[in-house]
């Protein structure tokens, strides 16, 4: 089904395909979306700034993050390694750190007890089902009891 051709890394290209990675893989963020009105999901944000990392989806009430992940740029090893074809000594690092900052910011957000959920493209395009209803249950049980344990006046 893939027909992204691997970018080559000049400048430009460089330039447009870091706007693309920052904000995730559009047209996937979009189907979920789409999904998630259509399921009668609610209570999200997208793109939050203010959560480390500005996940594509955001429950506050759940304290629940959704990152909608493109295969590319995760580096999704059922999709990518087949892709880069040229320049694989340019694209072969650079991918791994971004795997490698995915790592580290949802290990931050888990500290901070938040439930991540991480969604690739690939998965959520052949089991689109199945990953609303791992948003429909994630997130739930946390929150309350982690509000709860605040010091009252420790807010902010
Ligand atoms: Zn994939």
């Amino acid at each position: 089904m893939s027909r992204i051709t691997p970018p080559l890394p000049s400048s430009t290209r460089s330039r447009n395909m870091a706007a693309i990675r920052s904000r995730g893989n559009r047209s996937t963020e979009v189907r979920l979306r789409m999904l998630l009105v259509r399921s009668g999901v609610r209570g999200w944000t997208m793109h939050s700034g203010e959560v480390l990392g500005s996940p594509d989806f955001y429950f506050p009430a759940k304290g629940l993050v959704v990152f909608v992940d493109g295969c590319f740029w995760h580096g999704c090893t059922r999709c990518t390694h087949r892709r880069i074809r040229t320049n694989r000594h340019y694209w072969v690092p650079k991918l791994r750190r971004n795997v490698a900052r995915d790592r580290r910011v949802t290990a931050r957000l888990r500290r901070c007890g938040m439930s991540v959920l991480r969604l690739r493209e690939c998965v959520l395009r052949n089991h689109a089902a199945h990953c609303v209803a791992r948003i429909q249950r994630a997130g739930i049980r946390r929150v309350t009891s982690s509000r709860k344990a605040l010091p009252s006046g420790e807010d902010g």
